[in-house]
């Protein structure tokens, strides 16, 4: 054997060709690395950090619910962190959302999400019922796991792993700045990609759709994108009209990231079943949820067979659960998600100032969670080539200036979008939006610079 070993990288997911800062700690939406150096965590990790770094609070509540009790089996056990945090989530979510099935992730979540829709139409309508697809969207992402994956619409996710998919059919993503319809307006796109989710419906069979699944807004494959009313109230009654279930995907959205409790309040419609991760326990520990209506419970827990055949070992376990409550109970006594709705208007009215910088095409976002997308030519909207990675680029340059934003997103049939996630969290100040626009804007002239030469 060499006695000449290169350094270890026993960390599989670690890229040879990037240099990864050490962080030392964190404290509110600051990161500082090993040397020293000082960030402003601009996408709050991958929009879960919604409470910021270092919460001294979360840290000594973790330590006494440790000592009392950490780990018991949802199966066989309750525990009033357990009860208590269903309690509070049920009283986030909007309508009869009232049923928390805990897991320990987004993926999860989705999976989890999708089965429950096919245990409801089998414990509705017999195991012979064929509905078992769920539409999503291209421009979407709803996980890696394989079911999840079947959902999400990335192709350069899904390329290697397709032969492994759910046949899981595909609508048009609300992609107003790039509809394939040619629409002017919100309004007439709204129609049409409501329309076309109908047109899928109808060549897919409703007998054979169970569920459909939405971002309220999108996150990681196209930051920022966001639906209208009118969209979610005409999918609403498409999928009524049809009997296929509605879940929305609020894993990124969820618990205050858009300045409202759940992404879907600003729509006005109640889902059949809500998927939440990230904020919930804003990364103090592993977290997720599929939160179903009355009707679903109903059917499956108290009508039918009474049990969802399901299930993880750390599902609901108590010091989860009792983090996601503490969590919760620091968002509303901070008015956080207040704080997250009007710092996210005073930095949209600040980020506008942006297209003067002619790579910025389009910028778009509720709260905070915003997305910039890049292109070439603002006029015709001509988007990078894939292998200029200006968002690769772009996001070095702000790591330089201290200030860290999440490259989202990829080309889904020929309709290329070149994005970032800006998501800081929430708590932050309108001092700290200041800094850290004007870390972006610097991040953006360096960018500017860097492809004029
Ligand atoms: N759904 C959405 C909307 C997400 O943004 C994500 C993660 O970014 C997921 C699902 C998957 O979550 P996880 O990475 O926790 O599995």
């Amino acid at each position: 054997m060499s006695q000449n070993k290169a350094p270890k990288n026993n960390v599989f997911y670690r890229n040879q060709n990037w240099h990864y800062p050490k962080i030392d700690r964190g404290e509110g939406i600051y990161l500082f690395d090993v040397n020293g150096k000082r960030y402003i965590d601009a996408c709050s990790g991958s929009a879960v950090a919604n409470i910021g770094h270092g919460n001294q609070e979360i840290a000594a509540y973790t330590a006494e619910q440790m000592k009392r009790i950490a780990f018991t089996h949802l199966s066989r056990w309750t525990v009033d962190t357990i009860e208590e945090c269903a309690a509070k989530v049920a009283e986030w979510t909007p309508g009869d959302l009232n049923h928390v099935y805990f897991v320990s992730g987004g993926s999860e979540a989705t999976e989890t999400a999708i089965k429950m829709a096919r245990q409801y139409f089998t414990e509705r309508d017999g195991k012979e019922t064929k509905k078992w697809k769920v539409i999503s969207k291209w421009h979407a992402f709803h996980g890696n796991t394989m079911g999840a994956l079947s959902m999400t619409g990335i192709p350069e996710r899904r390329r290697i792993y397709e032969p492994m998919l759910l046949d899981f059919p595909k609508a048009p993503q609300f992609y107003h700045y790039r509809n394939p319809w040619g629409c002017e307006t919100l309004e007439e796109t709204s129609i049409r990609a409501a329309q076309a989710l109908e047109s899928e419906i109808l060549k897919q069979g409703a007998e054979n759709i169970a569920a459909f699944i939405t971002e309220p807004v999108v996150g990681a494959a196209c930051p920022g994108i966001h639906p209208t009313r009118i969209y979610f109230e005409m999918v609403r009654e498409i999928c009524n009209r049809y009997d296929v279930l509605l879940i929305v995907d609020e894993v990124m959205a969820g618990f205050g990231r858009t300045g409202k409790k759940f992404g879907v309040d600003h729509y006005g419609i109640i889902p059949d079943i809500i998927t939440a991760a990230k904020g919930m326990s804003c990364g103090y520990t592993p977290m997720g949820a599929a939160i179903a209506s009355q009707k679903i419970f109903d059917t499956i827990m108290v009508e039918g067979s009474g049990q969802f055949i399901h299930g993880h070992t750390y599902a609901g376990n108590p010091l989860s659960c009792g983090i996601a409550a503490k969590v919760m109970e620091i968002l509303e006594r901070g008015h956080v998600v207040e704080n997250a709705e009007t710092q996210g208007e005073y930095f949209m009215e600040k980020l506008h100032s942006l297209y003067q910088y002619p790579i910025v095409g389009d910028i778009r976002g509720k709260g905070l969670m915003i997305g910039i997308e890049f292109v070439k030519d603002q006029k015709t909207k001509e988007p990078f080539e894939a292998q200029q990675n200006i968002k690769g680029k772009f996001t070095a340059n702000c790591m330089e200036e201290g200030i860290v934003p999440y490259p989202g997103g990829g080309a889904v049939d020929g309709i290329h979008g070149d994005h970032v996630l800006i998501a800081p969290p929430l708590s932050i100040t309108r001092e700290q939006i200041d800094e850290l626009f004007e870390g972006l804007e610097r991040g953006i002239r360096r960018t500017v610079e860097e492809f004029a030469t």
